[in-house]
């Protein structure tokens, strides 16, 4: 029912791929993450909540057909429906059914509620493609509760002793979380251009978060007592020095690893990840109840193996064109706004 092709993720009954690498016909997308919404597919079928997002990304003149989180088409006599995935805004999972045999292809996901996305929700099925990005046991991530206690303390802690705060995470997910559990009694809250373009399209959907969009006449008068939240590529970047003196801080799941906040040469690092650790995948992966395993996108061998040892289901490595981390998650023209 489901091919792996070079294309990417196949259903050859319905004719649609899942997040095509390369142009083709019908393109169902889980997410806006720009490994996943290409761009040249004729037809982008998403959840209504990626729409302005894809546009954004991909010019304003494409196909879209959107679907609601479980609203059910029927192609070609494959019944296919979109279900939370938690893990940005809009992300699903896309469950694909013909002739009784289920498949759900769940994108890049994450369990815990991160408070923004509409949280994950395990879909049963015989076959699951889950990614494995996080698949080891070093990664065991805090819940998001006290890791934004701690953001909104550091914050506090810089702005008492005269610094401004720049926390560096993706543009589009990362970012809008950030947002949305940012105390903004601790000060002004400041926006990179990325940041801005993607809470712009956003509200057109009706998602409205805080923060004001930095421009040339922000910085005429001097910078206090300010939070700012900006992408990867602001690191070491000189748009950054109008905001001296700060201190400045990495979100991502990567700051689990020893080391990575050094790596960056940044003051601090939050573990804070839209995709799931080692807990969080056995967790999906049990709840689907699937017989069928697909691991790609990241430790999919190892995971695979686990999968097979532990639970004495059939696991297999599924190779994919993005083998590479989440930080890949950016893309490089609407970051460098
Ligand atoms: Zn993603
Ligand atoms: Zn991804």
């Amino acid at each position: 029912m489901i091919e792996f092709r070079k294309e990417g993720i196949y259903c050859p009954q319905a004719d649609v791929y899942i997040d095509p690498w390369y142009p083709v016909k019908q393109a169902i997308i889980t997410h806006g993450h720009s490994d996943h919404a290409r761009w040249g597919h004729h037809n982008y079928l998403c959840h209504m909540l990626s729409k302005e997002i894809l546009k954004l990304r991909l010019g304003k003149d494409i196909t879209i057909q959107t679907l609601e989180y479980n609203e059910t088409i029927t192609i070609n006599g494959v019944k296919i429906s979109m279900h939370p995935a938690g893990h940005i805004i809009g992300s699903a999972q896309v469950r694909l059914e013909y002739k009784g045999e289920v498949w759900v292809v769940s994108g890049d996901y994450k369990v815990f509620d991160d408070g923004v996305s509409m949280p994950f929700e395990p879909i049963k099925c015989n076959s699951f493609i889950t990614e494995s990005t996080f698949g080891l046991p070093i990664y065991n991530f805090e819940p998001f509760e006290s890791i934004y206690a701690d953001m909104n303390t550091w914050c506090q802690n810089n702005a008492n002793e005269g610094f401004n705060s720049v926390i560096i995470g993706y543009s589009l997910g990362k970012a809008q979380n950030i947002l949305q559990h940012l105390n903004p009694e601790i000060g002004k809250v400041l926006l990179h251009g990325a940041v801005a373009n993607i809470n712009d399209a956003l509200r057109i959907s009706g998602l409205d978060f805080q923060g004001e969009r930095i421009i040339a006449e922000t910085s005429k008068n001097k910078i206090t007592n300010s939070i700012i939240v900006a992408p990867m590529s602001a690191i070491g970047s000189p748009w950054l020095r109008k905001f001296k003196p700060y201190r400045i801080a990495v979100c991502s799941g990567w700051m689990a690893l020893r080391g990575a906040r050094r790596r960056y040469g940044v003051d601090k690092g939050f573990v804070l990840s839209d995709h799931c650790d080692f807990k969080q995948l056995n967790y999906a992966v049990k709840e689907t109840g699937a017989e069928n395993i697909y691991v790609t996108h990241g430790y999919q061998a190892i995971y695979a193996k686990w999968v097979r040892e532990m639970y004495g289901l059939n696991a297999f490595e599924v190779k994919t064109l993005f083998d590479s981390n989440p930080l890949d998650d950016i893309d490089p023209v609407t970051e460098e706004a």
